[in-house]
């Protein structure tokens, strides 16, 4: 059995609120009742959305609670090659392709088809360019994973015509099993389509840094807020894409703001004060169910640990 790795990973678009230190403190419990390794990874590919002094931010609140990464923090934007390389690997194989759709014309291509666009969904990529053979060599071109394409059986890959001719078989809702909410399935095909691995501007997707860095990071054991849940299939896709292998899966329960939405900074989250971590603790252990008690930090850390691991039937090693 792959020994027990797992991480936080979270964007430095501003400091731990609330519901992020309950993602952070799940996915450290997890970790130390599994006895395994906890890792810090600052997901910076994006560097426009980033906010100056937030990782610094993060990191201090994070050493404030005693939540420590077990090895050098790895930050995204440094990993430019790596996402490269899967991305070529993929384009190789035929499971990526170049597209130049604009968001219009994706809109237009919708329309024409007479899809309807769902309230508080994207739209689902027609398809436009997966059969249209562009190369990015004269003109910086997006790149999609096509999703028809990366099945289960990877060897299916690299059909030439990406695995989808007219009347090929639609491939079957992606199911998983996440250790706190069950059951999960989305038909990625049908509810988002050939997704974006990297935007024409250059800048790789979540979704590829994150499963190339899980991947290289060995992490077995994926714990994070439920907000991310729905981009789980897309992240197994592009896994058997890449012949990578699959974590397990935990989303933890969301803080939502006082308008019922997850907590943001759009609705009122603020930054955390922990120099007094206690109390912050035990407000996101609260979240996930558990009221260890504790008078100092060690002690209370302790028992949020035993209490996760009698909650998730984690053996003592
Ligand atoms: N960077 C993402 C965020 O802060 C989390 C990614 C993940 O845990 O998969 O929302």
């Amino acid at each position: 059995m792959q020994p027990y790795t797992g991480r936080f990973a979270p964007s430095p678009t501003g400091a731990l609120h609330a519901g992020s230190l309950v993602a952070a403190l799940a996915s450290w419990l997890d970790a130390r009742a599994h006895r395994g390794r906890w890792l810090v990874r600052i997901e910076d590919v994006d560097l426009a959305r980033c906010v100056g002094g937030a990782q610094a931010l993060i990191l201090r609140q994070l050493a404030q609670c005693a939540l420590l990464s077990d090895a050098p923090v790895l930050l995204q934007s440094q990993r430019a090659p790596l996402y490269r390389q899967a991305l070529e690997q993929l384009l190789q194989r035929g499971c990526a392709y170049y597209c130049r759709c604009s968001r219009r014309d994706i809109a237009l291509a919708l329309l024409r088809l007479g899809h309807s666009r769902q309230r508080h969904a994207g739209p689902v990529y027609p398809g436009t360019c997966r059969n249209a053979g562009l190369h990015s060599d004269a003109r910086p071109l997006a790149c999609r994973l096509s999703v028809g394409a990366a099945p289960s059986d990877p060897t299916a890959c690299g059909s030439g015509d990406l695995g989808r001719a007219a009347g090929a078989q639609h491939a079957p809702a992606l199911v998983w099993h996440d250790r706190w909410l069950g059951v999960q399935s989305q038909d990625v095909q049908r509810a988002i389509g050939d997704f974006v691995l990297q935007r024409a501007d250059g800048c790789y997707s979540y979704q590829l840094a994150v499963v190339v860095d899980d991947a290289a990071q060995g992490v077995s054991h994926v714990v994070r807020g439920a907000d991310l849940a729905d981009n789980t299939a897309r992240q197994i896709l592009l896994q058997r894409a890449l012949g990578l292998a699959t974590p397990q899966y935990l989303h933890s329960p969301l803080v939502l703001g006082a308008n019922g939405e997850k907590l943001s900074k759009q609705n009122g989250a603020c930054a955390l004060d922990c120099s007094d971590p206690l109390p912050v603790l035990r407000q996101a252990a609260q979240v996930l169910g558990l009221a260890p008690s504790g008078d100092t930090l060690a002690e209370w850390l302790a028992a949020a640990t035993a209490q996760w691991a009698l909650r998730f039937t984690i053996p003592a090693a």
